[in-house]
């Protein structure tokens, strides 16, 4: 089975012939149809976050169980799944709360490894290990069950794979973190794949403005046709200005930092109004810290939070976002703005990285 691998920061990803065995107790192996492109995978690659290689990348995808370990009972051979890149033991305290996101049961043992700690894969019988236990850039996957979450199968594959990272993201920090009440001005920071499903999860949340940010014109474009009402280029406008000029002086309700790094972090602090919220979503650089004005908070009653995953329930919140875009009430079809074969799969990280693309799907045969 071929998969892309990253052996070295900063190098290509090589698609390489591994070897993979079958599915352990709790484990599956799925045959993976579509794969998105992600900047999670790219900060893995540039070496922003430093993980042990080589690695399989790919955290964003959907494909067909085709294969149950022993004692596997949530998903069944020929189901059409949806990865999770978290994984959710059932029983800790933050499963047993809700919050499985969050889950820590499985602390124990590394993150791109099975809970045995043992890999699946490996080249020339030297293990590989799988982002986020996962590794979806690969013609099959094994992986532990309780990270793939069974959906209707008339959800198109391109759709149900960045159901799996940018859509539930986005729309979750937007429906099931920060509960955006309808009539809210909203900021967006960034207009990616994941600042995209922010903008279009106000608009589903009834929001009344929302102001897409971004430094490149054809970014802003896109957010203007998910539902943006404002946009500001933050390379020729200054964005604070332009957020107390459409909110009539206050600052906005909610702003999102969908880029996720120092300023950007500082920024949706400094553009939300007293008694606003501001909501760090995309994922920094492990070593940034930013310089959050305290006194802002204190007397404005600001409040600064941070969502993992869009504080999503994988088991739950798949299904409904594959039912909203089935429903036409969410728009992904627009949102993949190109599909790669495999081979061309570095191609895909050279157009992410130039903002060229909303969002690029590799797509299997
Ligand atoms: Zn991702
Ligand atoms: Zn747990």
């Amino acid at each position: 089975m071929r998969a892309a691998v990253l052996t070295e920061v900063n190098k290509p990803l090589q698609i390489l012939e591994l070897e993979q065995e079958g599915p352990k107790l709790g484990e599956v192996r799925v045959q993976v149809k579509a794969a998105g492109v992600c900047m999670s995978d790219w900060h893995i690659i540039n070496g922003d976050w430093p993980l042990p290689l080589p690695m399989v990348l790919g955290h964003e995808a959907a494909g067909i169980v085709a294969e149950l370990g022993p004692g596997v009972s949530n998903v069944k051979t020929g189901d059409h799944v949806i990865f999770s890149f978290r994984p959710h033991c059932g029983h800790c305290r933050y499963c047993s709360t809700g919050r499985t996101v969050l889950c820590s049961g499985h602390n124990d043992t590394p993150r791109w490894r099975m809970h045995d700690g043992t890999a699946r894969v490996k080249l020339n019988g030297e293990p590989v290990n799988q982002m986020a236990r996962i590794g979806t850039f690969s013609e099959f996957v094994v992986c532990p069950a309780e990270q793939v979450v069974a959906v209707r199968d008339d959800l198109p594959w391109t759709h149900a794979a960045i159901i799996g990272c940018s859509v539930a993201t986005g729309i979750g920090a937007v429906v099931r973190h920060a509960n955006v009440e309808a009539g809210a001005s909203v900021l967006v920071v960034g207009c990616g794949g994941v600042g995209l499903n922010v903008v279009q999860g106000a608009k589903l949340a009834g929001a009344k403005t929302i102001i897409g940010c971004d430094l490149l014109a054809n970014k802003l474009a896109y957010a203007r046709e998910f539902g943006a009402t404002h946009t500001i280029n933050a390379r020729t406008e200054d964005v604070l200005k332009q957020v107390q000029q459409v909110t009539q002086g206050f600052g906005a309700d909610y702003a999102f930092d969908a880029i996720g790094g120092a300023e950007t972090a500082a920024l949706v602090v400094d553009a939300i109004a007293p008694a606003g919220h501001a909501v760090l979503v995309g994922i920094p650089a492990f070593s940034a810290r930013a310089a959050i004005s305290p006194s802002a908070m204190v007397y404005g009653e600001k409040k600064l939070t941070g969502t993992y995953y869009g504080s999503i329930r994988p088991a739950i919140d798949f299904a409904m976002l594959a039912d909203l875009d089935m429903h036409k009430r969410i728009e992904l079809d627009r949102l993949i703005s190109r599909t790669y074969r495999f081979d061309e799969i570095n191609e895909g990280f050279r157009l992410l990285t130039t903002g060229e693309v909303a969002r690029g799907v590799v797509t299997f045969n």
